[in-house]
C-alpha cells in the first residue's frame, strides 16, 4: 500500500511564515501524534560540521520542540558522533559544535544529548532481519527514547549519492562502530597525475591513513594511503578540491546504502508508530553537512515534506529535486527537469539502492501518494 507523503512550498501565501507552514504539515502528516504523554522524544537531527551553512535552520527546531512540548513530551535534540576526524568526534566537541551552529538551549527551547556518550561508545545492539547484519550498534539515547522526531537536510551524499531520511537515520544513530561497519566495504585511492600534495585529505582522514610522499626528487609530494589503516570512511574523497582521489567499491557500490539501510531499520526497531519524520529540501548541496563548507544547491528549494515512512519519504523528495533544472553555478548546471541530479552530482552512485533495500526489509515503502498541504 501507498504511504502518504505531505509536502509544502515556501510561498509565502496569506503572510505565513514558513514555522507556521511547517506546523501545519506536521499535524497534518500525522508526525505529532507519534508524542504521548511523558513521552522522552528524542529530534534526531544533524547539527552542521562548523563551517557548513547548509543544515536545518534552529528556528525550525524550536518550533517542532514547542510542538512535542505542546503534546505532553519531553524533547531532547540528539545526534550520534562521527567517525572522522573533523568536529563532533566525541561529545564535547559535538556539543560546542552544535552550539556555535545555533543548537543552543537559548534558541532551541531544549537540552542536547549525543546519543552515543561521550566517546561513541555508548550503543546498544539491536538484532534485526537484515541482510548484511543481524544485529546492530544503535546509538543508546536513541534506543531508549519512547518516541523520535527525525528531522532531515535532504540533499546529496558523496557515499550514498542522496542523504535523506534513511541516511540520517541509519548512518547517523550507528555508533562509531556501527559507522564502520557500514563503511567497510568502500577503499580510495589517489590519481597521482592530479595530485597536488595540498594535503588536505591527510587533515580530515581520522586514521592518518594518508602521508605526503616526495615520489620524484625536487616535485611536490602526492598523497599515499596506508591501506593496513584505512576503513573506507571517504571523508579524503570530498576534501580533495582537485578530484584526485576515487572511490573503489571493493564490493558493489549498493553496499553501503543497503548497510545503512539496515542501520535505519534497527534505529526504529520497537517504535512502531512512534517515529515521525521532516525532510527539508532547501540548500540542497551535493554533499553531507559533515563538511565544513557547503556549495552551491543543485537545484532551487523545494519545500518541507513529512511523513511516517521514511522510505517514501526519501523517494517523495528525490523524485521533486529531479523534477526541477539544475541551478545555474552548480555541479549539474544544464541538467534537465527530468534528469537526475544526484546521478549528475555523483555519477558512481545509484541512490535508490538504499530506498529498494529499505523496502525489502521492511523500513518501509517506496509507493507514495503526495498530498500538498
Ligand atoms: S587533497 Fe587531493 S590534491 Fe591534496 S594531497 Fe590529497 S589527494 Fe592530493
Ligand atoms: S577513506 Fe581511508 S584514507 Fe580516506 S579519509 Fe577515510 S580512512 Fe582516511
Amino acid at each position: 500500500m501507498a504511504a502518504r507523503v505531505y509536502w509544502t512550498d515556501l510561498r509565502a501565501k496569506g503572510n505565513r511564515s514558513l514555522l507556521d507552514k511547517m506546523q501545519r504539515l506536521a499535524e497534518e502528516a500525522g508526525v505529532m501524534d507519534v508524542v504521548a504523554p511523558g513521552d522522552l522524544v528524542a529530534i534526531k537531527l544533524h547539527f552542521g560540521e562548523p563551517g557548513n551553512m547548509a543544515y536545518i535552520r534552529p528556528p525550525f527546531v524550536r518550533r517542532v520542540v514547542e510542538m512535542v512540548r505542546a503534546r505532553g513530551g519531553l524533547p531532547f535534540l540528539t545526534d550520534a558522533n562521527t567517525l572522522y576526524r573533523g568536529q563532533r568526534a566525541n561529545a564535547v566537541q559535538h556539543l560546542e559544535s552544535a552550539v556555535a551552529n545555533g543548537f543552543d538551549y537559548a534558541v532551541v527551547g531544549a537540552p542536547l544529548v549525543i546519543a552515543d556518550g561521550l566517546t561513541g561508545k555508548d550503543y546498544v545492539k539491536v538484532k534485526i532481519p537484515g541482510v548484511h547484519f543481524r544485529e546492530v550498534h544503535i546509538a543508546s539515547a536513541a534506543v531508549h527514547a519512547d518516541a523520535m522526531v527525525v528531522m532531515t537536510h535532504f540533499k546529496g551524499h558523496e557515499l550514498t549519492g542522496v542523504g535523506g531520511a534513511i541516511k540520517n537515520l541509519g548512518m547517523g544513530l550507528g555508533s562509531r562502530s556501527g559507522k564502520q561497519q557500514m563503511h567497510s566495504d568502500v577503499l580510495p585511492s589517489v590519481k597521482t597525475d592530479k595530485c597536488t600534495g595540498c594535503g588536505k585529505c591527510a587533515e580530515w582522514c581520522p586514521v592518518e591513513a594518508i602521508t605526503l610522499v616526495e615520489m620524484v626528487a625536487g616535485e611536490k609530494p602526492k598523497a599515499v594511503i596506508d591501506y593496513q589503516k584505512c576503513y573506507g570512511c571517504g571523508e579524503c574523497v570530498a576534501s580533495c578540491l582537485f578530484d584526485a582521489i576515487r572511490i573503489n567499491w571493493k564490493t558493489t557500490p549498493q553496499a553501503i546504502q543497503e548497510k545503512t539501510a539496515e542501520y535505519a531499520l534497527g534505529a526504529v526497531h520497537g517504535k512502531r508508530g512512534k517515529v515521525g519524520y521532516l525532510s527539508f529540501v532547501m540548500n540542497v548541496s551535493p554533499e553531507c553537512d559533515c563538511y565544513g563548507f557547503n556549495d552551491v544547491p543543485l537545484t532551487q528549494d523545494v519545500g518541507i515534506f513529512a511523513a511516517l515512512d521514511p522510505v517514501a519519504l526519501d523517494h517523495a523528495c528525490a523524485q521533486a529535486v529531479n523534477r526541477l533544472p539544475g541551478q545555474p553555478g552548480s555541479l549539474v548546471e544544464g541538467l534537465l527537469p527530468g534528469e537526475d541530479k544526484f546521478l549528475g552530482a555523483h555519477p558512481a552512485i545509484e541512490w535508490e539502492y538504499q530506498l529498494l533495500h529499505g523496502q525489502r526489509i521492511g523500513l518501509g515503502t517506496m509507493e507514495y501518494s503526495l498530498h500538498r498541504v
